[in-house]
């Protein structure tokens, strides 16, 4: 299908703001023009603002449904998402038993291979678990066991899998991380009660980032700075929820001048996109009430997060539109290494938001297909 428009607003690329055209052809951007415009005029003109595509590496689900119930509940989530600007996405499985993963993961494989219309890019999958320890679960059942390279191979069989959540302290994960890397996986650290050390030399030995940062991981102590000491010493990526549930805003402003590449992701649930009452994640029912998701006791499950509130969430903060954009588009794809995603630029797909000064979603473009 042949595709082509074009784009006029306040435009975001790498160098900044120009006031100007996009236009895209065949899913790619084909060319930008315009001329400069300073940041305080983009926020305070009625000019619309364009940026680039929402990048989400952490969705469990959305619109009712959740990944791991296979069938088409993938295509439904990443519709949801997308009406909300993430125009490309992890699918996160839960912590289960092997053959409810190869339930989510055949699924999953042609869903991966092939973008529907009206639908978010599937990028791949990200395994949250079961390599976490089973003594920080926080709403993952309790299938937690250390990683093993044959099970994963086989998994990657179904679906890519870019992505794998693990605690370095539960037996062998350390030692396989090497390993991990070399057949191509991407290793965060998450989930678990390993020290400071453990954190060190997880990230030594390559690991990547950490999996919402603060949440389920050893916290920060003067005399003993946890998995949340290594994180904000060493790290140069990290995952956080900014939903202003999961981590206080002053939590979320360490964060952000300590981990230079910081980015955002929602752990959104079904729940996401719709309106109070009972849902499923993986195999807990969980209740959405008051903008939260939580278990029976009270423990946070994820979250109702989108994307689009993610940005406003940033910058009402205080950060930038620019700084802010990058944290829920660029940095999540240099962290996966995908170079034409996550900023606009020629030859980059046209996976594109236009939003207005309130920063409220007038269009959603992705791969050139206008939503
Ligand atoms: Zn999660």
């Amino acid at each position: 299908m042949k595709t082509s428009g074009v784009i006029e607003g306040h435009i975001l690329t790498p160098e900044g703001f120009v006031q100007g055209v996009l236009a895209h052809e065949d899913g790619r951007i084909v060319r930008i023009s315009g001329d400069p415009v300073e940041e305080r005029v983009v926020r305070h003109t009625a000019t619309d603002i364009v940026l680039p595509g929402f990048i989400d590496l952490h969705v469990h689900g959305g619109g009712g449904r959740d990944i791991m119930q296979g069938g088409d509940a993938a295509q439904r989530v990443a519709s949801l998402h997308l009406r909300h600007g993430t125009t490309s996405l992890l699918a996160t499985t839960m912590t289960a038993p092997l053959s409810d993963l190869e339930t989510a993961l055949t699924a999953l494989g042609p869903a991966c291979r092939e973008r529907q219309r009206g639908s978010a890019r599937i990028l791949g999958v990200h395994l949250e678990g079961p390599y976490i320890n089973s003594g920080k679960l926080g709403a993952q059942p309790n299938y937690a066991r250390p990683a093993s390279m044959e099970e994963l191979k086989r998994l990657d069989a179904l679906a890519p899998i870019r992505l794998i959540t693990l605690a370095p302290e539960l037996h062998g994960n350390l030692e396989l991380i090497p390993s991990l890397k070399a057949e191509g996986f991407q290793v965060q650290i998450g989930h678990s009660l390993g020290t400071y050390e453990d954190g060190v030399e997880a990230l030594h030995l390559g690991a990547g980032g950490f999996t919402h940062l603060f949440n389920a991981m050893t916290g920060l102590h003067h005399r003993e700075p946890g998995m949340v000491g290594a994180a904000l010493a060493h790290a140069r990526y990290s995952e956080i929820i900014p939903d202003l549930l999961h981590a206080h805003a002053g939590a979320i402003r360490v964060a952000l001048r300590a981990i230079p590449c910081l980015y955002c992701v929602t752990d959104s649930t079904a729940a996401a996109g719709m309106p109070d009452g009972d849902y499923m994640l993986g195999r807990h029912k969980v209740t959405k009430c008051m903008g939260g998701v939580r278990l029976p006791d009270g423990t946070l499950a994820g979250s109702t997060l989108t994307m689009d509130q993610a940005l406003r969430n940033l910058v009402g903060l205080g950060l930038e539109l620019d700084d802010a954009s990058r944290r829920v588009s660029t940095f999540a794809a240099d962290y996966l290494a995908l170079h034409e995603r996550g900023r606009l630029t020629p030859g980059a797909w046209a996976d594109v938001v236009v939003m207005d000064r309130q920063l409220q979603l007038k269009q959603v473009i992705v791969e050139g297909e206008a939503l």
